[in-house]
C-alpha cells in the first residue's frame, strides 16, 4: 500500500490555486503530463488515465471490441474486478487454473480455448508476473488479444518489460491498496494506435476528441461512458509516480531478506516466472493444516482467506446475475450455466497450502529479519 504526504498537498494546492479541476482544460495539463511519465516509466507508447481499474479493463476491453457472444479467458485466483469486466462488456469469462507460481496456468489456458474464445486476461497477483512467453504463444496461435491485468503489479518488471505493455492492452489500478494510490484510479496502457484511439473513445462519451492528451480519431465515433479523471488525481498522480521506484526498491530489499531466511529454514517458496524480479513472496505448503498455522505468524497471510479474490466467492457471478435479466451474456455465448464451484479445483487447492509474505516495507532491515526467523521458529 502506497502513502501521500506533503509532497501531493502541495501539487494538489497548485491545482486549485490554477482554478480549472478538468483534464480537458486544466492549465497544468496534469493528467496529460502523467500520462507522459507514464509512458517513460513503462515503455508504452500510450497511457489513458481513467477512474479505476475496473475501468481501465472495461475500456481495454471496449478499444479490442469484445463484446456479446465472445469468451474471455481469467485466471480462478485474481480479484473479482478481473472477472467483472468482460460481463459488463456483455462477454462471458471462462476460468483457467493457476499453476504453481498462483499465475495463470499457460497449459490450462490453451486448454480452454474454444471457436468463441477472443480475449485473455492474464493477472499478475501480488506483484508477481505470469509467464508471459508462453501466454504470449499460446495466445498468438489462437489470434486472442491479450489484456494484462497489471492492476496489482504497478511498476514491475518481467524480464525486463513493464508488466501491462507485453500483451496488446494492459490495466493498472492506483486504488489505496496497489503501488501507487490515489484512493480510486486506474490505467490502460498500449502500444497500438487504435486501441488507444477506442480506449479513449470509450472514455469520454464518444461524442469528440477534445482537450490535452487527446489522440486522433481512427474510425468514426461509438458511444462511450464517462471515466476521466481530474486534475487534481493527476497532480497526485505525479507525484506518486516519482515514488514508485524508490517504494519498490524496498519492498524487493525486504523480501530478499525474507526470501533467504525461509529457504534455509526449508519453506517451500513458491517459484517466480521472472527470478530476477522478485517483489511478492509466496509459501506453499504440502497441507492446507501446515498453511494454517504459519499464517498466525505476523506478516503471514492465507491465501485462501482472501475473499473475492477467490472465484467460489463471486456470488453474483457464479449466480449468473447481471443488473438486468435480458442483459444475459451466458445465453448470447450459448452457455447455459454460468460460473461453477467445481470448474478450478487445482486454484483452490493451492490457495488453501499457500501463504503471502508481507513486504513489511516500512520496518527497518533489522527488524524484518527478525519477524521471519520467528516465522522458522
Ligand atoms: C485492484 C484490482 C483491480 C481493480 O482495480 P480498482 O481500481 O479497484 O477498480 C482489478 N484487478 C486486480 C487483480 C486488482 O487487484
Amino acid at each position: 500500500m502506497a502513502r501521500v504526504g506533503l509532497r501531493e498537498w502541495l501539487a494538489v494546492g497548485r491545482v486549485i490555486a490554477a482554478g480549472d479541476l478538468l483534464r480537458n482544460s486544466g492549465p497544468l495539463q496534469e493528467v496529460a503530463r502523467f500520462e507522459r511519465a507514464l509512458c517513460d516509466e513503462t515503455g508504452a507508447t500510450h497511457a489513458l488515465a481513467v477512474t479505476s481499474g475496473t475501468s481501465a479493463l472495461v475500456c481495454a476491453l471496449q478499444a479490442a471490441g469484445i463484446g456479446p457472444g465472445d469468451e474471455v479467458l481469467v485466471p480462478a485466483y485474481t480479484w473479482m474486478a478481473t472477472v467483472a469486466a468482460p460481463l459488463l462488456v456483455g462477454a462471458v469469462p471462462v476460468l483457467v487454473e493457476v499453476d504453481e507460481t498462483l499465475a495463470m496456468d499457460p497449459d490450462d489456458l490453451a486448454a480452454k480455448i474454444t471457436p468463441r474464445s477472443r480475449a485473455v486476461i492474464p493477472v499478475h497477483m501480488l506483484n508477481r508476473p505470469c509467464d508471459m512467453d508462453r501466454i504470449m504463444s499460446v495466445a498468438g496461435a489462437h489470434g486472442l488479444v491479450v489484456i494484462e491485468d497489471s492492476c496489482q503489479a504497478v511498476g514491475v518488471r518481467y524480464k525486463g518489460r513493464a508488466c501491462g505493455t507485453i500483451g496488446q492492452a494492459g490495466a493498472f489500478s492506483f486504488n489505496q491498496y496497489k503501488n501507487m494510490t490515489v484512493g480510486e484510479g486506474g490505467a490502460v496502457l498500449t502500444s497500438d494506435p487504435d486501441i488507444h484511439a477506442r480506449a479513449f473513445n470509450a472514455h469520454d462519451m464518444g461524442w469528440a476528441y477534445r482537450g490535452a492528451g487527446a489522440p486522433e480519431p481512427r474510425g468514426p465515433m461509438f458511444v462511450g461512458g464517462n471515466y476521466r479523471i481530474s486534475e487534481i488525481q493527476g497532480a497526485i498522480l505525479r507525484v506518486q509516480l516519482r515514488r514508485l521506484r524508490r517504494s519498490l526498491s524496498r519492498v524487493g530489499k525486504r523480501l530478499a531478506i525474507i526470501r533467504d531466511v525461509l529457504e534455509r529454514a526449508g519453506l517451500s517458496v513458491a517459484p517466480h516466472n521472472d527470478p530476477d524480479e522478485v517483489l511478492g513472496l509466496v509459501v506453499t505448503f504440502d497441507t492446507e493444516a501446515e498453511a494454517r498455522a504459519f499464517a498466525r505468524h505476523r506478516g503471514v497471510h492465507h491465501l485462501f482467506d482472501n475473499s473475492k479474490h477467490i472465484y467460489t466467492e463471486w456470488t453474483p457471478i457464479l449466480d449468473g446475475r447481471t443488473f438486468h435479466p435480458g442483459f444475459d451474456p451466458w445465453t448470447w455465448a450459448g452457455r447455459n450455466a454460468p460460473v461453477s464451484a467445481e470448474d478450478c479445483p487445482k486454484t483452490l487447492d493451492r490457495l488453501r497450502r499457500s501463504c503471502r509474505i508481507d513486504p513489511m516495507a516500512r520496518l527497518p532491515l533489522f527488524a524484518v529479519r527478525l519477524l521471519a526467523r520467528r516465522m522458522t521458529a
